[in-house]
């Protein structure tokens, strides 16, 4: 399959491991936003986070937490942002699950995962409570 991601999992592409087991492999995002940026992608191809089973779910939020351990055990951030790109119209580049892991540190510049998008002023949410009632 052409996909790097599973290239990176397979070995056929280098990478800088943070951490790895059965179900996960993180790495350094080869362009980090931050210091420490990591990506943490299944081993297993997937698209979208809405392909996988409760199980392969499981597996991935432990190896995210064991990641996020990780960097700060290494980096000592004041924070993190941790988050995914599911589907193109959210920003998802490699169609192959990954999260992202972004350290913070008090005053560098960053935002909250509120800005990734504010289009909200206009929205009837006792509209939208309503569609979740069906
Ligand atoms: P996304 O926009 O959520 O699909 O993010 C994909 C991420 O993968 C980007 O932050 C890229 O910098 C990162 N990336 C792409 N190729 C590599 C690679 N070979 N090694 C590490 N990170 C990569
Ligand atoms: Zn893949």
């Amino acid at each position: 399959m052409d996909c790097i991601f599973c290239k990176i999992v397979g070995g056929e592409i280098p990478n800088y491991t943070v951490y790895e087991d059965d179900n996960v492999l993180a790495f350094l995002d080869i362009h980090p936003h931050a210091k420490g940026h990591t990506v943490i992608v299944p081993k297993k191809h997937f698209v979208s986070i809405l392909e996988m089973n409760d199980v392969e779910w499981n597996g991935l939020m432990l190896g995210i937490k064991k990641a996020a351990e990780r960097v700060q055990e290494v980096l000592h951030p004041d924070g993190m942002n941790i988050g995914i790109n599911d589907g193109v119209a959210a920003g998802q580049v490699v169609q192959h699950v990954h999260w992202h892991i972004f350290p913070r540190w008090e005053n560098d510049g960053g935002g909250s995962v509120h800005s990734i998008i504010k289009s909200g002023e206009d929205i009837d949410v006792a509209a939208v409570a309503e569609l979740f009632k069906k």
